[in-house]
């Protein structure tokens, strides 16, 4: 169905760039010389690979990997050398904001008649903010899924046309911000029919690598051995967790998108194959989520272990949910267990809290049954958890103490880290409802925010963007702790 739609969208060729820009930290930052948000959004390949079955000269950019390769990689001699028509800028995640926004200035400062395209969460987000605040960067917005809508709009600039009546796409008229007309989201079969992993649309492809930061002193060659492969399976989520942008509401005011959608298992394991053809064997999915096909997910490893051999492939696998007997057997039947995990975030040891921040709960006790049941399957667990508004001193200590339970008694990896205030996230859009006082809300805010985070030493209530007493005390004696455990 996409293949007729995109056939008959057919174009004169446009040449198409579409950039990913992770966070640089430089200066007096205490993170000078790291990068993070190096993971690249899964759609980018989906984009391209439409974008060129229409007919364009695509490819994918990932500024990091250019840094890497050559310390003095140079944006503007790249974009004057390259001369694209239109650049697509990533805004996924908060973090990439003042990277990204410079990009597309600079882009657009030595190519005047380049347009920029910026899609992702935060740029939905924004979207009106953001091409009315920072009209010199950005053109046009693609909210939500972008897959048709970009192919649209490369269709109507290369025929000189007006954008309007392209599905999710907000552009600027007047100086004004205009809203889409229709919104659009793939059908289960498009969404199916989508490339997730056609490698040859990415420069530097030979060295892609998936970590979550990038050390001060990286070099291609030395995070080269970070084989994770971020496999797309499926677009929405059936629950709100306050501090997240991407829940159910999230997608539905932004995506228009009211219930998940998934890849078929036989467009899955097309990827998968893919990516094991590029030499990659380790593959995160993230993640299932409450009440949403059951059973999904081990299907498609009793799947891939029919596909490409029991054990050949390393899973990690992040999850909202406590998984049942059928899953924790088909993992342990279908993936190499030396370097698979299954991740969860309990989040805060209160049960209350977890109950009142998190979309999907379960109590200490089940926990501790699963984590019992995936260590007797031989299954790796790792667990993330944060410090939450309210949390007093002695409820962190007994996190702590409860964090070391879980380390000896089950093997539990964990990790603790802030969470930061992210756009279209439940506490971030009613923040009188949670009982909190927070310190951004606009796109320029999280702009000069992360602008200042990249070069400065900031200290954790700015980091974390919530003023709140409690909580920073207990960060503060948390990260006290945390050193005097790495000496000890
Ligand atoms: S953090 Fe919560 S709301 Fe966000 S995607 Fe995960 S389960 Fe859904």
């Amino acid at each position: 169905m996409s293949s007729l739609i995109i056939e008959n969208l057919k174009s004169d060729p446009m040449k198409i760039r579409l950039m990913h820009m992770p966070q640089k930290f430089e200066g007096d930052s205490p993170r000078a010389g790291e990068m993070f948000i190096y993971i690249m959004a899964m759609g980018l390949f989906s984009l391209a690979s439409e974008l060129k079955k229409a007919g364009h000269d695509v490819e994918i950019v990932h500024a990091g990997m250019e840094f890497l390769a050559d310390p003095a990689f140079d944006l503007k001699k790249y974009f004057i050398k390259e001369n694209p028509d239109l650049l697509i800028f990533s805004l996924n995640w908060h973090p990439q904001i003042f990277e990204t926004i410079e990009a597309a200035r600079a882009a657009k400062r030595v190519l005047p008649g380049v347009k920029t395209a910026f899609g992702g969460f935060t740029a939905s987000v924004f979207a009106e903010e953001l091409l009315e605040d920072f009209s010199e960067s950005v053109d046009f917005i693609i909210s939500g899924d972008g897959e048709l809508p970009l192919v649209e709009l490369a269709q109507k600039l290369s025929k000189g046309e007006e954008p309007e009546g392209v599905p999710n796409l907000f552009f600027r008229k007047d100086g004004k911000a205009q809203s889409p007309a229709t919104y659009w989201c793939p059908s289960e079969p498009e969404f199916s029919s989508y490339d997730f992993a056609d490698f040859s649309l990415l420069r530097r492809a030979e060295s892609f690598s998936a970590p979550y930061i990038v050390p001060p002193g990286s070099t291609l060659q030395s995070i080269a051995g970070h084989d994770v492969f971020y496999l797309a399976t499926s677009r929405g989520c059936t629950v709100n967790c306050s501090f997240c942008g991407g829940g159910k509401n999230a997608h539905g005011q932004y995506f228009k998108r009211s219930e998940p959608i998934f890849r078929n298992p036989e467009a899955v394991l097309h990827s998968v194959a893919q990516a094991l053809d590029h030499g990659m064997r380790s593959v995160y999915i993230c993640f299932e989520m409450p009440h949403a096909r059951q059973d999904y997910y081990a299907d498609l490893f009793d799947a891939m272990a029919r596909e490409f051999g029991s054990g050949r492939i390393r899973m990690l696998f992040e999850s909202s949910v406590l998984p049942d007997k059928r899953f924790i057997e088909s993992f342990a039947h279908a993936f190499d267990l030396s370097g698979s995990q299954y991740i969860l975030s309990p989040t805060s040891c209160q049960e209350h809290l977890r109950k009142r921040f998190l979309g999907s709960f379960y109590s200490n006790a089940e926990l501790e049954k699963s984590l019992a049941a995936l260590e007797s399957a031989a299954i790796e667990t790792l667990l993330y958890f944060s410090i939450m508004p309210g949390q007093s001193l002695d409820q962190t200590k007994e996190m702590i103490r409860w964090q070391t339970h879980l380390r000896n008694r089950y093997s539990a990896l964990i990790q603790t880290m802030p969470i930061e205030l992210e756009p279209g996230a439940p506490w971030a859009l009613e923040p009188d409802k949670f009982g909190l006082r927070i310190l951004r809300k606009s796109a320029r805010d999280y702009y000069l925010h992360h602008k200042a985070l990249s070069c400065e030493k900031i200290d954790i209530q700015r980091q974390v963007g919530i003023d709140d007493d409690a909580l920073i005390k207990s960060w503060r004696f948390f990260e006290e702790f945390e050193r005097r455990r790495s000496q000890a």
